[in-house]
């Protein structure tokens, strides 16, 4: 089990505790054992004497050298330093599952992290993950992928995402983690409230067409959408937080806006707003919000000209109505490459972005993912650990 902790203390090259009253920036990936750590912290310590008291006598010296010297101390000693709370060591077979942050309301992105002990991850079977209300009802699913794919020496991390539907109602809430039939966690949270906005749109009768007119080539679409949102690959293209698409901050609509639409017919239907949409105009380059992977990049009867990336296993963003496609399916991009200008193709009333985030196939609010990473490895590993 030291092997497993230690391993996983490898995956911190750099993390963060409290020393001394202040914040310090602590170096773990050479330490190798305990032995080696107290060793390391006592030449430490005595390396800090030293260059303090080099300080105390230049401050005898010079006033100016001195303060100098006090700069220096500040921002070039490397402390090694215990965490404040010695790591939790969990014990053989023990599983843990953390979701990293419970204040949760609807739209809002969810990431779980989990340690898998006792080596039985080789048998094939990824775990998943299970949202469900108070009433037990099934709000959504996830399957677990490997934090560290690329380090075959770490098989024992998984990370999942998903949200929580922007039709979710507020109340309790939980978590099943499972692999096969075998309940491996539960994470109890509460769902918060969230009022959303009402809006119509008149739709003319071509996009009233658009919508209510069943045609095969829409349908068959809507599956290869859908065959690419719940694909569940392995690959961590990007978990940064995510920057914005397009120059405009204007919005012409918001994530999860309870729609009506008026059609020319007379008739009329209720949606939910799936994304954001910027009032770009025509023209405007619309580029990658994190690094990733084209997984679409083609022509939609609905969404007219549309890129889709894909940003972790199960993680998408979907840039729709572009003018032009500056991309090709496969191309791996980075934050802030140009995918193309964004236009008015498909069912839109004039030119704008429709920029969506989806999880484990569900509508996320993108503005949650600008606001905070949706995958920091080292927060994960931090919080199995340390809890
Ligand atoms: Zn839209």
């Amino acid at each position: 089990m030291k092997g497993a902790l230690i391993l996983c203390f490898s995956l911190l090259s750099v993390i963060t505790v409290y020393g001394n009253g202040r914040q310090e920036r602590v170096k773990w990936g050479a330490v190798s054992s305990a032995k080696a750590a107290a060793a390391a912290r006592r030449e430490a310590r005595e390396a800090a004497e030293l260059q303090a008291s080099a300080a105390a006598a230049a401050a005898n010296a010079v006033e100016v050298a001195a303060a100098d010297a006090a700069d220096a101390a500040d921002t070039d000693v490397e402390i090694l330093a215990p965490p404040a709370a010695p790591p939790q060591r969990i014990p053989a077979g023990e599983t843990r599952a953390v979701l990293m942050r419970e204040e949760l309301k609807p739209g809002d992105p969810l990431t779980l992290g989990l340690i898998l002990d006792g080596g039985s991850h080789a048998d094939g079977a990824r775990p998943r993950a299970v949202l469900l209300n108070a009433r037990d009802e099934r709000l959504g699913a996830a399957v677990f992928f490997r934090l560290e794919p690329e380090n075959p020496e770490a098989p024992l991390l998984w990370a999942a995402v998903m949200a929580i539907p922007s039709l979710a109602g507020p109340g309790s809430a939980r978590i099943k983690v499972e692999r096969g039939t075998e309940l491996l966690a539960e994470i109890p949270f509460t769902i918060g409230g969230r009022d959303f906005v009402a809006e119509e749109i008149a739709l003319n009768a071509g996009n009233t067409a658009l919508r209510t007119e069943p045609d095969p080539q829409k349908t068959a679409e809507s599956e290869q959408l859908w065959a690419i949102l719940n694909r569940t690959g392995t690959i961590v293209y990007g978990g940064s937080a995510f920057a914005p698409p397009v120059s405009i901050t204007r919005r012409t609509s918001f994530f999860g806006d309870r729609r009506v639409y008026r059609y020319s017919n007379g008739k009329s239907d209720t949606a939910v707003h799936a994304g954001i949409d910027f009032g770009a105009p025509r023209g405007t380059p619309v580029t990658a919000c994190a690094g990733g992977k084209v997984a679409l990049a083609r022509f939609r009867i609905v969404t007219g000209n549309s890129v889709i990336l894909e940003h972790l296993p199960g993680l998408y963003s979907l840039y729709y109505h572009l003018d032009t496609i500056h991309v090709a399916e496969g191309d791996l991009v980075d934050t802030g490459a140009l995918l193309g200008e964004s236009g008015d193709t498909g069912l839109a009333t004039g030119p704008h972005l429709h920029w969506e985030i989806r999880a484990a196939g569900e509508n996320a609010d993108p503005d949650a993912f600008m606001a905070a990473p949706i995958l920091d490895k080292e927060a994960i590993v931090r919080k199995l650990l340390y809890r």
